[in-house]
């Protein structure tokens, strides 16, 4: 059946401000790197890009190489694109990614602009666009000179191909240079792509006064922990979750450790008397930074969704909260 978008979709979600740039994104972005490949039926993925575009998440983030295999989640987006998407091409934020390893010998893989270029013009063929909003170095490559990976990147912008560009996993310092070489270029840094979650505040340790001094965005990918602060790995391991169905990155002995599960437990107390679910607090915590412009989230099913936009409408968080956060998962 045609899709036909819910018309009130831009009424309860939260837009920020993208650093100092004319782009707004929703507190809560959709990735893809799981649940789109050749593992989920192609009628559950379009469920969760139509749940989410009804609820005002106008992000969708993908990458080369998400799958499995290498390539098939873009694939399948292109067909997505065709099937629900075109009429709402300009209401939509798609971003991609190349910085690790997608095709074989020295060309496929880090930081080239031999790589960069070719694989970004791999990936418009297969998800069927023209351009992408937002194209990312996905990972720092020592080898390549940073001006060549950011010179690659302006000529990516120049070309059309992308609106703006960013990178992901950069380490404080390199941040700043990436920075302020594109700068230089003409060609400004959209934003960074960061993890961050309650389990994970390695970018409280200089990355985001980088970010804030630049004005540029911050987009924190598994906020959840990859599912782990919903607290679904409380009670033992659900058949429907991400370990047990898909354990290629997140492994039981991680998920079910239980020093990590110890923490969870009481950071779950926490949001029980705050009236919400884990998975919303979760959420809610990384956006207490004005400097987190979004939360890149993954779903493996609409409801996920419906349950983790809601995070948008939780209280503010008290001292004392914040406090008792700290205390939880330390500093
Ligand atoms: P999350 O931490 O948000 O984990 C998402 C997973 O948690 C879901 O797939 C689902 O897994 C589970 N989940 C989500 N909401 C709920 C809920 N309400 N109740 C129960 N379970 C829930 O992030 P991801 O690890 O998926 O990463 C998100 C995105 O970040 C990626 O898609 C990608 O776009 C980006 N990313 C970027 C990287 C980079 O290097 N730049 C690296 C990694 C990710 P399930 O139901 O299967 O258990």
């Amino acid at each position: 059946m045609d899709y036909i978008a819910n018309e009130h979709r831009y009424e309860t979600m939260d837009y920020r401000r993208c650093g100092r740039s004319g782009i707004l994104l929703p507190a809560i972005s959709l990735g893809l790197w799981h649940n789109f490949g050749n593992i989920t039926p192609f009628g559950q993925q379009q469920q969760i890009l139509r749940t989410a575009f009804d609820c005002g998440i106008t992000h969708f983030d993908l990458a080369n190489n998400y799958g499995p295999p290498y390539g098939e989640a873009e694939r399948n987006f292109g067909i997505h694109m065709d099937r629900d998407w075109r009429p709402y091409r300009d209401q939509l934020i798609i971003s991609t990614k190349a910085g690790y390893d997608m095709w074989p010998g020295p060309y496929g893989d880090h930081g080239s602009r031999k790589y960069l270029i070719a694989s970004l013009d791999q990936s418009l063929k297969r998800m069927h666009l023209d351009y992408v909003d937002i194209f990312y170095h996905h990972r720092p490559d020592p080898d390549t000179p940073l001006e060549e990976t950011c010179r690659a990147l302006d000529q990516i912008v120049r070309s059309g191909k992308a609106l703006y560009v960013g990178i992901s996993n950069y380490q404080p310092e390199q941040a700043r240079e990436a920075i302020r070489i594109l700068r230089d270029l003409g060609t400004p840094c959209l934003i960074h792509q960061p993890s961050y979650s309650l389990l994970n505040r390695w970018i409280e340790q200089g990355l985001t006064d980088v970010l804030r001094e630049e004005q540029v965005g911050c987009i924190c990918f598994a906020p959840l922990q990859n599912g782990m602060l919903t607290g679904k790995y409380l009670h033992g391991l659900p058949a429907d979750s991400r370990v047990a169905h898909d354990p290629r990155y997140l492994k039981p002995e991680r998920a079910l450790n239980e020093e990590i599960l110890a923490k969870v437990a009481a950071l779950n107390g926490i949001a029980q008397a705050r009236g919400q679910k884990l998975s919303q607090m979760a959420l809610q915590w990384v956006l207490r930074d004005p400097v987190v412009t979004s939360a890149l989230i993954g779903a493996s099913k609409p409801e996920q969704i419906i349950e983790n936009v809601e995070a948008v409408h939780g209280a503010p968080f008290t001292r004392e909260e914040l406090d008792r956060i700290d205390a939880i998962v330390g500093k």
